[in-house]
């Protein structure tokens, strides 16, 4: 069994798809940077683009995604009005030589869109980048409005991974979520992807929801992995009430405690093991011979904003409300209101309302964590090389691990600083040594464990 220790388990601490977190993004880095930054990107340059959709057919109790339901058919080609606008507006900006390596649709549900809109807003990224042959279009699909249409659109596309939300397979649990899917249908949708040609299906499992136990989890994960999909990412529901109103309608006295999430979570991972997946990073696992398990072994694998990813590309450009781009001198966020966004967008400018420009020292820390975060190790010396920097062996953070040290959840052996077994869930209470910022504000994030 898996050491629950409550002094990490219960700490509040970043998921660290960022590094520093977007809750340290503020409005003095706008417009004029990311103007500045998407002039940067030279022709050798690599590009994984990311659109978001932030619209549902119902809400889940659970969810921790920027979405809504909306009210009107109009409401919504309005946004992809703006959208296509923003596309073309910062794909104007951008080299053409610069080649597109990954598309990604995350929101919200982005198959809550039609099938020929969702084709139209990839044929505008189409027109405004230069896709290389071998990119993938990637899309986070909720299999229960996942229509044939759908399917068949993004068959015409040569490599294409698609994302299946499936949470719980147990009704019981579902009704507490308000999220009720059949465990059939999702068998359908996987099967109708296989039959057009789409091969590339991960699925999304979690733990900890109200109701939920360990026998829950091992019958979700059992059932799903006998459909065989390449990947699994299976999160920790993250109650954060004060931050997503809805989460309220969740009874609190129905979820999980710390020991029993751990459980949960220990039993998702020794079920996929059991199926043959491999574990890769903190939360997903990967089929051998899956590409994000080639990456994991060969040290290439990247953590971004949707998790691990195989994708190498040197600045991630966000398109919608809420989505944030990645470069190497800093991130840029969008607007996340839909009103104000649309406004935005139709004042002829670029909808970003804030960012952080990274210090060197950050730079350094944003390789550092990611390390951690993707191998559960890192070598100092290796990332000051990488970024030619010398200014000593992080003094601030060995001080800092020292009681985890003793604890028994890392050892610091420089320059390598390696979780132990024992230590491996609790990677981001490690990473935070290193975060200069962590503990020096009021800001609230989900707990550990
Ligand atoms: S379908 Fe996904 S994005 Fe939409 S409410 Fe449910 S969890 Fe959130």
């Amino acid at each position: 069994m898996t050491a629950y220790l409550p002094q990490y388990a219960t700490a509040a601490i970043p998921r660290y798809t960022s590094y520093p977190p977007a809750t340290r993004f503020h409005s003095g880095v706008g417009e004029s940077e990311y103007r500045a930054w998407l002039g940067a990107i030279g022709p050798k340059d690599t590009l994984s683009l990311y659109v978001h959709i932030p619209f549902c057919q119902t809400l889940c109790w659970y969810c921790g995604c920027h979405t809504s339901v909306p009210n009107s058919n109009d409401r919504v080609l309005d946004y992809v009005e703006s959208l296509k606008q923003e596309i073309a507006r910062a794909g104007a900006r951008v080299s053409r030589s610069a080649k597109v390596l990954q598309l990604h649709f995350g929101g919200g549900t982005p198959n809550f869109l039609p099938p020929k809109i969702l084709a139209a807003i990839i044929e505008t990224l189409m027109e405004q980048f230069n896709f290389d042959h071998g990119a993938e279009i990637s899309i986070e699909a909720d299999p229960r409005s996942l229509s044939k249409e759908h399917i068949s659109v993004l068959a015409g596309y040569a490599r294409v991974r698609v994302s299946l939300g499936v949470q719980d397979v147990s009704p019981d649990v579902q009704k507490l979520i308000n999220r009720i899917q059949p465990f059939d249908l999702v068998q359908g949708v996987v099967e109708q992807l296989r039959a057009a040609g789409v091969d590339g299906i991960n699925m999304d499992l979690m733990y900890g929801l109200p109701g939920q136990s360990v026998a829950h989890v091992r019958k979700s994960a059992s059932m799903c992995a006998a459909l065989e999909p390449d990947r699994f990412a299976v999160f920790g529901y993250a109650h954060v009430p004060w931050f997503k109103k809805h989460q309220r309608t969740i009874d609190e006295a129905r979820l999980p405690g710390g020991q029993e999430r751990l459980d949960q979570a220990e039993a998702a991972r020794a079920t996929l093991i059991d199926f043959g997946y491999a574990p890769i990073g903190i939360d997903h696992f990967a089929k051998p011979g899956d590409s994000l398990f080639k990456a994991h072994d060969e040290d290439r694998l990247r953590r971004n904003f949707q998790g691990y990813t195989v994708d190498p590309a040197s600045a991630l450009i966000g398109f919608g409300a809420s989505s944030i781009g990645s470069f190497q001198a800093g991130y840029i966020q969008n607007e996340p209101h839909l009103g104000r966004y649309r406004d935005a967008v139709k004042s002829g400018g670029l909808p970003v309302v804030r960012g952080v420009v990274l210090s060197p020292s950050e730079r350094r820390t944003r390789a550092v964590i990611e390390r951690l975060m993707c191998n559960y190790e890192v070598d100092l010396r290796q990332i000051d090389d990488a970024l030619n920097c010398e200014v000593g062996m992080y003094p601030a953070a060995i001080s800092k691990l020292k009681p985890l040290c003793e604890d028994g959840i890392v050892e610091v052996d420089l320059p390598i600083v390696r979780a132990t077994p024992r230590g491996r869930p609790y990677i981001r209470n490690i990473a935070a040594c290193f975060d200069e910022h962590h503990g020096k504000s009021e800001q609230r994030f989900s707990r550990v464990v």
